[in-house]
């Protein structure tokens, strides 16, 4: 059968393949990945069922039906994907923003009633198709900058009606456009204020009336471990509870305090541990032991005007498989480019440029559990390609601040506006 896809001529393709595919890339594997000059890539339908320098293309699976995608010598390379994200939400804090150039810190506005829970007071007033217009618009934006699968968790409901409807927008929108939608249930973001005081009543209710509801509708349970929102201990029982459910595990841990919730999540075989800004050197020799990815977030500290960022090279040489995402979120990250979140790790964390793209494709699809689909360049793997505007991969951190993408491909399929 004839190639469906071709693109050719690309200048350097970004295979991030070659090292091993058993698990996520760590150490000096993740720089260590192929890039090969003046290749292609061919796709049948979804799939990319060639790919090598262009001396090897079989020219006779070239026919009239072949829609033929010229890269002009730039940079091709696997579509982004986007490990951690609170897709949808109503409203914005554009308001706090002034509030926290000021002075004021993100706990200091949580307590006074703002932060997540303003948010949570105009999620819960939004109908369920304003949120799906709103969730739909992000996406859009995401697909420009290349995004071509991404992780939306709720947790602007934080009571069993809203909630489950967070879920179901977040199913919906990743049926009404291209980009695939990865939801996650994080109603365990902070306490609301019906159980003010009472944090493991508010996990009994969620395990008791709401994890059953979502088998099957969402692929990980998630929980904010922070002073102010879940302690380690609560957090460990409810994760529990929900692994035997059979949900797949995340945390947000070590973001503002060290606290021990990396270390502990890691324990229990979660999926990604999310943030570690305060992740201490003896906690990440443990996670380093284990598959868990450690999803960094340098947008965040960024936005709110922190100094510490974690330690992202400290925890490549320990051995710590890494990945990289916005936040995106109304509070602590309203930015959705990936790719300045990539620069951000360079500058702030001491990333390689060749590192920091390893850790936004096939470590951020091993935090999703998708590893074996995307995330790479190999024949077998979903057709999701970006063709960028840059003719080396050093220049993809190093123009800060704009979009390299110039063609989105997801599931074979050149995606248009
Ligand atoms: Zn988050």
């Amino acid at each position: 059968m004839a190639y469906s896809l071709l693109i050719r001529n690309c200048g350097q393709l970004l295979t991030l393949a070659g090292g091993p595919t058993d698990q996520p890339l760590r150490g000096p594997h993740l720089a260590g990945w192929r890039i090969l000059e003046n290749a292609f890539v061919a796709c049948q339908d979804d799939k990319i069922v060639a790919l090598g320098s262009i001396a090897e293309l079989d020219e006779a699976q070239i026919s009239a039906e072949t829609k033929v995608l010229d890269a002009a010598g730039k940079v091709v390379m696997p579509g982004l994907v986007e490990c951690h994200t609170h897709l949808v939400f109503a409203g914005n804090r554009a308001h706090e923003f002034q509030r926290k150039l000021q002075g004021e810190s993100y706990l200091d506005i949580l307590a006074s009633g703002g932060g997540i829970l303003s948010t949570v007071r105009a999620t819960r007033a939004a109908a369920e198709d304003e949120l799906l217009a709103i969730a739909l618009r992000h996406l859009r934006d995401f697909r420009r900058y290349g995004i071509t699968t991404l992780e939306a968790k709720s947790g602007y409901g934080l009571d069993k009606e809203t909630e489950l409807r967070l879920v179901r927008v977040a199913r919906q929108a990743g049926r009404q456009q291209p980009v695939r939608v990865v939801p996650t249930f994080l109603g365990a973001h902070v306490v609301p204020p019906e159980y003010k005081g009472r944090p493991a009543d508010y996990l009994d209710f969620l395990t008791r009336e709401v994890l059953p509801e979502l088998a099957g509708e969402a692929d990980f349970v998630d929980i904010f471990c922070e002073e102010g929102a879940f302690s380690v201990a609560d957090s460990r029982r409810y994760l529990q509870r929900a692994q035997q459910l059979g949900f797949g595990l995340k945390i947000h841990a070590e973001q503002l305090h060290d606290l021990g919730g990396c270390a502990m999540a890691a324990e229990l075989g979660a999926i990604s541990v999310d943030h570690c800004d305060y992740l201490n050197a003896a906690d990440a020799a443990g996670v380093a032991a284990t598959p868990t990815v450690a999803v960094l977030l340098p947008l965040v500290p960024l936005f709110l005007r922190q100094e510490k960022y974690a330690p992202g090279r400290q925890l490549i040489e320990q051995g710590v498989a890494v990945a990289l995402s916005t936040d995106f979120n109304p509070g602590s990250c309203p930015s959705k480019n990936l790719w300045l979140a990539l620069s951000v790790a360079c500058l702030k964390m001491g990333f390689t440029p060749k590192e920091a793209i390893a850790a936004v494709t096939l470590n951020a699809a091993w935090a999703l559990n998708l590893a074996p689909e995307i995330g790479s360049l190999a024949v077998g793997k979903r057709a999701d390609l970006l063709v960028l505007d840059v003719a080396d991969y050093q220049e993809i951190p190093y123009w800060l601040g704009e979009n390299p993408v110039r063609n989105v491909v997801i599931g074979g399929q050149v995606q248009h506006g």
